[in-house]
């Protein structure tokens, strides 16, 4: 099998290109070798997170790895057959649990028996995906088109604290359905969560209290739930998910040190408007996550985002390297577009 080189400084620069490519890698049976790793970011190369997911994606396919080194900007993958088992990753910072679970779902959905995944690391980091968008939004788009899988949290891991877990129970997928998602439908209701771990509970109150009363008068609000989350640190939670008939958005912000509960509802709330003001079928970041569930369809899928992103930019084309699907983008980045993915 022919390698594949990945410039890991195109288009978005982070690393997303790293772990698409190891995915592809291992869906495709294809040796990989990636250099400029996260060039476009302040610290380039291989972070704790990114090196869980190369050391994920090597010991579910026994594959030969070079570089897996924090701060290596240059990585040589060479994967074997992915056994289906139970495994046991732990990241060792705060660094996002989610992002390596997507790094392994695909090929271990595809290995032909159920396996078990735990990760421990932040279940609620900055910039990638909370667990509850994976479960609440992202597990079930991808069910809805074949999937199956279930996941559970055990504990919430924040940052900087991290100590977070997650565990995934993956069946195999028989068959997976293209996504017809060009018009939504109607507004069926906007859920929400407001979580904290080991913070007061007016916190909580008060991030769904603000959320409510911003949102009530103008949406369909259904079941906005407050709940505490075990979890070794502190944190705090604002999620929404605005259900359509056929699309679905979900937009969170996550507390800080300093930052008002009002403050971090009014970002999930202004985040969820901006999509529900739009056209999308899917919101920008379920966007770039769907390219590669959406390669293995039995057909031609196509969407309408919110918003077109580098992320989605930059996924396409390194999707493109590896003959598995066609992605075709219609609109400009920042406005919203339409998403065509023609598996080969
Ligand atoms: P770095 O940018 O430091 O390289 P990274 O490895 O976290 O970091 P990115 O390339 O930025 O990687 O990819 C982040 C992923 O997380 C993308 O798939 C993006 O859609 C997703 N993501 C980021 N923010 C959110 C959010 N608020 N909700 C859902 N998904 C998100």
């Amino acid at each position: 099998m022919d390698w594949i080189e990945i410039d890991g400084s195109q288009g978005e620069g982070g690393g997303q290109i790293l772990r698409s490519a190891l995915t592809l890698s291992l869906l495709t049976a294809t040796p990989v070798r990636l250099y400029n790793i996260r060039a476009r970011r302040a610290k380039p190369g291989l972070r704790p997170q990114h090196r869980a997911a190369v050391r994920a994606a090597a010991t579910i396919s026994s594959a030969v790895v070079q570089g897996d080194e924090i701060g290596s900007r240059e990585l040589i993958f060479q994967p074997g057959e992915v056994r289906p088992g139970r495994y046991d990753f732990d990241i060792g910072t705060a660094g996002s649990t989610s992002l390596v679970l997507q790094t392994v779902f695909l090929p271990l959905a595809r290995a032909g028996r159920a396996a078990h995944v735990t990760i421990t690391g932040g279940t609620h980091a900055p910039k990638s995906p909370c667990y509850h968008y994976l479960a609440w939004h992202w597990l079930a788009l991808l069910r809805s088109l074949g999937f199956d899988a279930d996941i559970e949290m055990e504990r919430a891991g924040f940052f900087p604290r991290g100590g977070g877990r997650l565990h995934a129970a993956i069946r195999p997928v028989a068959r997976v359905s293209p996504l017809n998602l060009l018009s939504r439908g109607r507004l069926l209701q906007v859920r929400g969560l407001s979580a904290v771990a080991n913070l007061p509970g007016h916190i909580a109150r008060r991030q769904r209290e603000r959320a409510v009363a911003r949102l009530g008068s103008r949406y369909p609000l259904n079941d906005i739930r407050k709940t505490r989350l075990p979890s070794p640190g502190k944190g705090s939670l604002m999620l929404l998910l605005a259900e359509f008939e056929n699309g679905r958005g979900c937009h969170f912000a996550l507390g800080a040190l300093g930052k008002p509960a009002e403050e971090v509802a009014d970002q999930a709330v202004e985040a969820i408007i901006a999509f529900l003001e739009s056209d999308g079928g899917v919101d920008r970041y379920l966007a770039d996550q769907l390219l590669l569930p959406l390669a293995l369809a039995e057909g031609e899928s196509r969407f309408r985002t919110e918003k077109v992103t580098q992320h989605l930019l930059t996924n396409a084309a390194v999707l493109h390297r590896f003959d598995i699907a066609e992605v075709e983008i219609r609109g400009r980045v920042g406005a919203p577009g339409e998403v065509v993915v023609r598996p080969v």
